[in-house]
């Protein structure tokens, strides 16, 4: 079974790329990058949604592992999140790994900012 351990950011591109061949998105399964990233958005809201109210307690059982259900609910939209994200780096020619690891040493090289909240 594929999971975080053994599966590469290629092999899960081409997931999500079979499922949209499958399912006759886009054209020969690669959807417009613009509707893709509107679409990512929509997604990261329908997780937004999961926290939307939450008290600090709330918060405090999720970190803590006392709310299964809704982490499985919050799963689920980040599921959808990136799949949409992996599809777009697979239309566009990203390298997701390059790209993060760039990111990071740009942030580790930027000058910290006055605000830095513990978690
Ligand atoms: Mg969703």
């Amino acid at each position: 079974m594929m999971n975080d351990g053994n599966t590469t950011l290629d092999a899960l591109k081409e997931q999500v790329h079979q499922l949209c061949l499958r399912k006759g998105w886009g054209v020969e399964g690669v959807q417009n990058p613009q509707h893709v990233a509107m679409a990512m958005t929509v997604e990261m809201s329908e997780l937004l949604e999961h926290f939307q109210w939450l008290n600090p307690d709330d918060v405090d059982a999720l970190m803590a592992g006392r709310d299964p259900e809704r982490v499985a609910l919050i799963a689920e939209e980040f599921a959808d999140v990136m799949m949409y994200g992996l599809q777009l780096a697979r239309t566009l020619g990203i390298d997701i790994t390059g790209q993060v690891l760039r990111k990071i040493d740009i942030v580790d090289h930027r000058p910290p900012k006055s605000y830095n909240p513990r978690r």
